[in-house]
């Protein structure tokens, strides 16, 4: 960072929270960039805390997936990550799949419209968060979502309404991506395509 000094720090939140949290014990000198921005895992809020309070970095979270490469990110008010529902539209849904009210927490399932390899809808990416009912004050029309308030226990997989599981399924095998933990246990998630319906859940020890 010194060697660069670059106007935009990059990364993700964990390697934030190890690096600054290295800057303010040792006192080291170092190029403050004008901007963190950080994606992929968590952040936490005493590490948020500790790079805009005491180092006066304003810190901006983006929302990522492998899946969904760029579903929201949060502006200069931070009151939570505005949604980019024309390539990503997302649902907040309980664990039978129906759609919760504004403001009430649930199982995160976003639709990506702009995949080159495959259309994929309905995703339940394994995040908890809630929609929120209030504007955002930067004047952006963009839905807001609350930042991740948990990483789900459990799972679901979205398939045709009267499909059974094993029609047509496709198994994906991966490491959670998004704002989720890197380092979580290993997932097998079943998308049965199109579809507003979701059943299952989580499969144990994948
Ligand atoms: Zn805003």
């Amino acid at each position: 960072m010194n060697d660069y000094r670059p106007d935009v720090l990059h990364t993700y939140g964990s390697y934030l929270g190890i690096l600054f949290s290295y800057l303010a014990e040792t006192g080291a000198p170092f190029h403050k960039p004008k901007v963190v921005t950080y994606s992929s895992d968590s952040l936490s809020d005493s590490t948020r805390r500790l790079i805009q309070d005491r180092f006066g970095i304003p810190v901006f979270s983006a929302y990522q997936a492998n899946e969904a490469l760029k579903i929201g990110f949060e502006c200069e008010h931070h009151t939570g990550l505005h949604i980019n529902i024309d390539l990503y539209p997302l649902r907040v849904v309980d664990l039978a799949c129906h759609d919760l009210p504004v403001g009430e927490t649930g199982y995160v399932v976003v639709s990506n419209l702009v995949n080159k390899g495959t259309v994929l809808l309905n995703y339940q990416i394994g995040d908890l968060a809630a929609l929120l009912p209030q504007p955002c004050t930067c004047g952006r029309t963009l839905p807001l979502l609350s930042f991740r308030q948990a990483v789900a226990t459990t799972s679901s997989t979205c398939r045709p309404a009267g499909h059974s599981s094993a029609n047509g399924a496709h198994h994906f095998h991966h490491r959670r991506k998004g704002m989720a933990i890197s380092d979580r246990p290993r997932h097998t998630y079943t998308f049965h395509g199109q579809s507003d319906r979701c059943t299952g859940g989580r499969q144990p020890g994948t």
